[in-house]
C-alpha cells in the first residue's frame, strides 16, 4: 500500500502531497513519521492507494505509525482542500486546526492509573505474612483499588508479593481527566412554549441549510438549542454547539451537562492541556457525541454531525486573528454541506450581516420577541454625565445609578457594573507637558495596575515600575485617565462600604477555572456587586440580578471604525439583557456623554428593526460592509526596512489589480495602521474596500508572494479590530 501524506511543515514549499510505502493495516487520518530531507518528522496520512505513480525505488517506507486511532476523521480531508484554497494557508497548517494543539507538540499523553483487583484463583498465604492476609482481606471487603494507595497502607513488599503469586492482578486503567462543571443532576427537557415549538418545527421543515434565530435576550433560544440537539441524538447522529470564547459560560456547560451526561464534552481555553486532550480523545472515539465551545470547537472530529449551532453569532471571537483568519460561520458553513446537517445562529443582536442575509431569504429567518417569562425587557434609564459633571460630581457612577445600587443593596438582590477597560486608570498622563506614558514594544498609552502598584501594557502584557516623576519633562503631577475596573471596585468600596463585590475581568480570571470561581461565588450570592468587562456581558444568566449598570456606553460608540455603531448597540442590549431574568423586574442604568445618539436611542428601546434599518441604509449610501468587502493587507516586521519592502510590494501588486478592474475597487490605499507597533513588530497596511471577492485570490497571491523571511503579510477581510 502507499500513503499520501502531508508533512507538518507550516512552509508554501512543501505544501503538498508526498508518498510513502506502507502495510495494509494502515489507516488514512493516522498521525505518522517520516524521513524527509534526512530528518524523521510527523505528517498526517490524508490517503491511501494500491498502487503509486512513483518508481518503487524512489519510495521511502513511513518511520513509524502513531499508536491509537486514527486522528483525523475522514471529513478532514475535503475540509483541508477548502479551507488551504479559502485562506491561502499551507495543508499542513489547515490540518493542525483538527487536533488538540497539546497532542502535536507530544507534551501530553493520557493518563493511567495502577489499580489491583482480587482474582479469581485464591492462593494459600502463611500465617506469618501478617500484611499480605490484611491485604487480601482488604480488596476482598472492596474489590479492587489504586496500587499507590494499597502500597502506602500495606507496604510495598506485601502488596507485590500477591501479586506475584497470583492472588491479586495488576491492571492500568485510563484516566479521563474531566473538566469542571458545576455539579449537576440530570434534567430533562422543558415544556416548550409554543414559540420554541413553532421555531424547532421551522428548522426542521425549511429546506435551507442556515437558519438564524432572532430572539429577544431571555426568549429560551438555548432550549431551543437543546431540543435540536436531542433530535440530532435521537437521529443517532452527533452536534456541535460553539459559545463565544470571552462568555466562557460555565452555566451552559453545566446545563448540557445535566441534558446530556457523558455525551457532552467540553473544549475550551480554561481547560488544562490534559483535560482538553482527553475531552478531544472522548469525541474522536464517538463516546462523546456533542462538542461544546469556543471557535476552534467548530474542528472538533466528529463525523456524521446531525446539527451545528452558534450562539452569539455576531460575536467577534467568531474570527480567528492567526492563521488562517477564518470566519467561523463560514467554517460551520462548509461542515453543515459536507454533513448534510443544518447550520443554526442565534442572537438578540446578528450581525448586520447576518441578518441582511437573513431577510433577502438566503438564511431561513425565524424571530421571537417574547421572554419566557413574559416580563417586559429591563427598562433602562439614561444618566446624561455631561450634567453630572456640571453638578460637580466626577465619580464613575451617576446620581441615578447610586441611588438604584443603593436601593438593589437593600433589597438583597444583586448588580452588574459593566465597564469594558480593566486595570485602575487606562493611561497615566503627565500634567505638566501632556506625555502619556507608552510601552517600549508597543505603540499604546500603559494602564495603571493599582492592585499590584505597576504600569501595564494590554498588547504585550509587558509591566513597568510607576515613576515617580515624567520620563519627559520630569514634572511630578502625573494624573490617571480614564477609569478602568479595579478603580470602580476601589470607589464602590467608598460608597458602599458594606456592599460585597467581586471584579471579573483578564487580570482577576488567569489561571484555570479562574472565570468559573468568581461566577460560581456571585451565582451562589455571596457577593452583591459583579464589576467586569466584556466578559460579563453575555450568556450569564443569574436570577437574582435586578439591576445592570453600564458605565461608559460612549466607549465603543467612537471608534473610527464602520462597526462602531453596531457594536455598541450589541453590547448595551446583551448586557441589559442580564437584569431582570427571573421573579423581579430588571432596571437598567446606561451612563453616557452623548445621550442624543441614536444608536443609543434604539439600544434603550431595544428596537433593532429601527437599529437595522437605519444601518443598512448607512452602509448602503456609503458603500460599506455588506455592500462591499473590507480587505486590509497587512504587514508587520522588526524594523521599517523589510516592511516598507514588502508594503510597496503588495501596493504596487494591488494597484494594478485596480488598473485591470478598476470597477472592483471604492478605495485603496496604504499606510501606518493606527497602532504603529504591536511587540516590537512595526505595522503597516494596504487597505482598500471592494466591490465584492472577486479578486480575493489575486490579494491572496500578494500576501504569499511578498511575506519574506523578516516580513509577515497576511490578509484580513472585514477585520473585527481595525487597529
Ligand atoms: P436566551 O438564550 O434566549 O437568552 P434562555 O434560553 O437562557 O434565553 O432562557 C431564559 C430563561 O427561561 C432560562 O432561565 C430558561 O431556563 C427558561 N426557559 C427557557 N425555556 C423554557 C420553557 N419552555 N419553560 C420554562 N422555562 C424556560
Ligand atoms: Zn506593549
Amino acid at each position: 500500500m502507499y500513503a499520501q501524506v502531508i508533512v507538518d511543515i507550516a512552509h508554501s514549499q512543501v505544501d503538498r502531497i508526498f508518498e510513502y510505502s506502507c502495510g495494509d493495516d494502515v489507516r488514512a487520518g493516522s498521525r505518522v513519521k517520516v524521513p524527509f530531507g534526512g530528518r524523521i518528522i510527523d505528517g498526517f496520512i490524508v490517503g491511501l492507494s494500491e498502487k503509486s505513480s512513483f518508481p518503487p525505488d524512489k519510495i521511502k517506507p513511513l518511520s513509524e505509525v502513531y499508536e491509537e486511532p486514527p486522528a483525523l476523521v475522514e471529513e478532514c480531508f475535503s475540509l483541508m482542500n477548502e479551507i488551504s484554497a479559502r485562506y491561502r494557508v499551507p495543508k499542513a497548517v489547515c490540518l493542525r486546526l483538527f487536533l488538540p494543539a497539546e497532542m502535536r507538540a507530544g507534551r501530553v499523553h493520557e493518563v493511567y492509573k495502577k489499580i489491583v483487583k482480587l482474582s479469581d484463583g485464591g492462593i494459600t498465604l502463611s500465617k506469618s505474612a501478617k500484611k499480605q492476609l490484611e491485604f487480601i482481606e482488604y480488596l476482598k471487603e472492596c474489590g479492587e483499588a489504586e496500587y499507590t494507595a494499597l502500597c502506602e497502607q500495606f507496604g510495598r513488599g506485601a502488596v507485590n508479593a500477591v501479586i506475584e503469586k497470583g492472588g491479586a492482578l495488576l491492571e492500568k486503567v485510563k484516566i479521563n481527566r474531566a473538566p469542571a462543571v458545576w455539579e449537576a443532576p440530570a434534567e430533562g427537557g422543558k415544556v416548550l412554549t409554543p414559540a420554541q415549538q413553532a421555531a424547532l418545527e421551522s428548522i426542521e421543515n425549511t429546506e435551507k441549510t442556515v437558519h438564524l434565530i432572532h430572539g429577544v435576550t431571555g426568549s429560551g433560544k438555548t432550549e431551543i438549542y437543546l431540543n435540536v440537539i436531542s433530535r440530532a441524538l435521537e437521529r443517532g447522529k452527533t452536534a456541535i454547539f460553539l459559545v463565544p470564547e470571552i462568555s466562557l459560560t460555565p452555566q451552559m456547560f453545566s446545563q448540557l451537562r445535566r441534558r446530556f451526561g457523558e455525551k457532552a464534552a467540553i473544549l475550551h481555553s480554561g481547560l488544562s492541556a490534559g483535560e482538553r486532550f482527553d475531552e478531544w480523545w472522548r469525541l474522536r472515539t464517538g463516546e462523546a457525541k456533542i462538542a461544546i465551545g469556543a471557535r476552534s470547537a467548530i474542528f472538533s472530529p466528529l463525523e456524521n454531525i446531525g446539527a451545528i449551532i452558534i450562539d452569539e453569532e455576531h460575536d467577534g471571537s467568531y474570527f480567528s486573528e492567526s492563521a488562517p483568519r477564518y470566519s467561523t460561520v463560514e467554517v460551520a458553513e462548509m461542515r453543515a454541506k459536507n454533513n448534510g446537517c443544518k447550520l443554526i445562529l442565534g442572537s438578540a443582536t446578528p450581525s448586520v450581516e447576518t441578518y441582511s442575509k437573513a431577510i433577502s431569504g438566503e438564511y431561513n429567518l425565524i424571530t421571537l420577541t417574547q421572554r419566557i417569562n413574559g416580563k417586559p425587557l429591563p427598562h433602562i434609564t439614561i444618566a446624561d454625565m455631561r450634567k453630572e459633571v456640571k453638578r460637580g460630581n466626577n465619580s464613575a457612577f451617576s446620581s441615578a445609578l447610586r441611588e438604584e445600587l443603593a436601593d438593589t443593596l437593600e433589597s438583597g438582590n444583586q448588580a452588574i457594573l459593566f465597564l469594558n477597560r480593566r486595570g485602575y486608570s487606562h493611561t497615566v498622563i503627565c500634567q505638566d507637558c501632556g506625555y502619556a506614558l507608552k510601552c517600549e514594544n508597543c505603540d499604546v498609552s500603559l494602564a495603571y495596575h493599582s492592585e499590584e502598584n505597576c504600569l501595564k501594557c494590554h498588547y504585550c502584557g509587558a509591566k513597568y515600575h510607576m515613576p515617580r516623576a515624567c520620563p519627559e519633562c520630569g514634572g511630578l503631577h502625573l494624573r490617571y485617565g480614564g477609569t478602568g475596573t479595579q478603580r470602580v471596585v476601589a470607589d464602590l468600596k467608598k460608597e458602599f462600604p458594606e456592599a460585597r463585590i467581586l471584579r471579573m475581568d483578564n487580570d482577576t480570571t488567569s489561571g484555570k477555572e479562574g472565570h468559573y470561581k468568581i461566577l460560581r461565588q456571585f451565582a451562589e450570592k455571596k457577593a452583591d456587586i459583579l464589576v467586569g468587562t466584556q466578559m460579563i456581558a453575555k450568556g450569564h444568566d443569574f436570577p437574582s440580578v435586578t439591576l445592570v449598570g453600564i458605565l461608559d456606553a460612549d466607549m465603543s460608540l467612537h471608534f473610527s471604525d464602520y462597526r462602531a455603531g453596531e457594536r455598541t448597540f450589541q453590547l448595551i442590549t446583551q448586557v441589559a439583557g442580564r437584569s431582570g431574568r427571573a421573579g423581579e423586574a430588571g432596571k437598567v442604568v446606561l451612563q453616557t456623554f452623548s445621550p442624543e445618539n441614536y444608536i443609543l436611542r434604539y439600544a434603550v428601546n431595544y428596537d433593532y428593526s429601527g437599529f437595522f434599518a437605519n444601518e443598512i441604509n448607512l452602509r448602503q449610501a456609503t458603500k460599506f460592509p455588506p455592500y462591499s468587502l473590507i480587505v486590509r493587507v497587512m504587514v508587520t516586521a522588526e524594523d521599517d526596512g523589510p516592511a516598507l519592502e514588502a508594503l510597496k510590494g503588495v501596493y504596487f501588486g494591488t494597484e494594478k489589480l485596480r488598473s485591470e478592474h478598476p470597477r472592483e475597487f471604492i478605495f485603496l490605499n496604504k499606510m501606518h495602521s493606527p497602532i504603529k507597533k504591536i511587540q516590537g513588530r512595526v505595522r503597516y497596511q494596504v487597505l482598500m474596500r471592494l466591490e465584492s471577492g472577486a479578486l480575493l485570490p489575486e490579494i491572496y497571491d500578494l500576501s504569499v508572494k511578498y511575506t519574506t523571511q523578516n516580513a509577515l503579510v497576511y490578509v484580513e477581510e472585514n477585520p473585527v479590530n481595525l487597529s
